[in-house]
């Protein structure tokens, strides 16, 4: 997210250091498939991001079709691009390619970036925020606004944080089906939690929530077994897994700050609020936190940046959409990623009114792939 702030503030004029604890070309999340949605493709479009990562061979696959269903139970909604009034309803992208694009962006726009440099400690005060380093380095940074944008676990004085474990774990891998995916993304809903099959390039990325108990077993099971278990939790909605490779787990908690500012500091994406991946929501609205500051930056007297009254509007402008996004996928978890089977029915006729009722989907469809505004 520091990388989007970054590039937006580009032409604004101002001194800005990016520190980053990753090497020159490291990349951290190599292992992680996103689900972009449209509103984010059209930042990184006015950033100037996304036709260099189009043209990244296998970097973005986009999302024609959703089905939505859940087992042992009725009920499925289809959102459809063309339905919508898009050319795709959202984009799978790697997110490999997306760090490497973001910071050949930045070597471009000639921003100083600080590769190898971990920030120990950020504290705020009056005038300044004070930036201190870990290991060897000259002396700490002073700036009238300190940016956080270093993921979940995220610690700033000033700035407390909720944290709720869901009891689960996403097990992430590639599969691969006998014929292609023509677009077409899964969302399946079962006791365990949801499971969803992302077309990527030539081969479907998995994010399948399992109890902390069965994840390893799972994850161990060899590949004719691993599959089959997954066939079986999508029933009749997807046949003919072939293949399964570059099986992971993550632990899945949600992690809210109280506050997303405190003197002379803002935190924005996964530093603000690091979501469950159920609706794909995370990086999207987290994006939203990145784009949003950097016009309340640009809108804001220089003099004026990091003060109290600059801050305040930052909060104001992300509220709605940030408290929106955490609600939206929390509940998702709560009606949909449970065991509980009397929610079922409603569930399903949740579903039903959602696909049948245009003006419903259309909302629903909005969404999730624009946020709330
Ligand atoms: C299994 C899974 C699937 C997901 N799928 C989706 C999806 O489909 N769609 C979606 O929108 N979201 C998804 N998410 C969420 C998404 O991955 C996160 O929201 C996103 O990665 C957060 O980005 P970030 O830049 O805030 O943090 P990070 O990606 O954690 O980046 C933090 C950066 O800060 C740097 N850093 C860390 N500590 C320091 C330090 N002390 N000093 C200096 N630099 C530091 C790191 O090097 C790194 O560059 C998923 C999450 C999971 C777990």
């Amino acid at each position: 997210m520091g990388a989007t702030l970054a590039l937006a503030l580009a032409d604004a004029d101002l001194d800005i250091v990016i520190v980053d604890s990753r090497t020159v070309g490291e990349t951290t999340r190599g292992d992680r498939t996103l689900a972009l949605s449209h509103g984010a493709r059209l930042i990184f479009e006015r950033l100037g991001v996304w036709t260099p990562l189009a043209a990244t061979r296998g970097a973005v696959t986009p999302i024609v079709t959703i089905d939505v269903s859940q087992a042992h139970g009725f009920g499925t909604v289809q959102l459809d691009a063309t339905e919508q009034g898009l050319p795709a309803l959202g984009y799978v992208v790697s997110y490999r390619a997306l760090q490497r694009v973001l910071d050949d962006a930045l070597l471009h726009a000639r921003m100083r970036v600080d590769y190898g440099a971990a920030v120990s400690a950020v504290s705020g005060a009056r005038d300044a925020a004070t930036l201190d380093f870990e290991g060897p380095r000259d002396s700490p940074v002073n700036a009238r606004l300190a940016v956080v944008a270093d993921g979940a676990a995220s610690s700033v004085p000033g700035i407390a944080r909720r944290r709720h474990d869901y009891g689960q774990v996403a097990i992430v891998a590639k599969i691969s089906l006998d014929r292609p995916h023509g677009g077409v993304a899964y969302e399946r809903f079962t006791a365990e939690g949801p499971i969803a099959l992302l077309p990527e390039h030539d081969h479907y990325a998995l994010v399948w929530t399992r109890k902390p108990a069965d994840a390893p077993h799972t994850i161990a099971l060899d590949e004719p077994a691993f599959l089959a278990t997954l066939a079986g939790h999508f029933g009749s909605r997807v046949r003919g897994f072939t293949h399964a490779s570059e099986r992971r787990s993550f632990p899945l908690t949600l992690e809210v700050a109280r506050n997303t500012t405190a003197e002379r500091v803002a935190v924005i994406g996964n530093a603000a609020q690091a979501l469950h991946p159920i609706a794909g929501q995370g990086f999207n609205l987290g994006l939203r936190d990145a784009y949003d500051l950097a016009r309340t930056i640009v809108e804001s007297a220089r003099d004026a940046l990091g003060s109290a009254p600059m801050l305040a509007r930052y909060r104001a402008r992300r509220r709605l959409d940030r408290r929106a996004g955490i609600a939206f996928t929390h509940g998702l978890v709560q009606l949909f990623g449970n065991d509980r089977s009397w929610l079922s029915v409603p569930r399903g006729m949740g579903m039903m009114l959602l696909d049948s009722v245009p003006l419903a989907k259309r909302a629903f469809a909005r969404a999730m792939l624009f946020g709330m505004r």
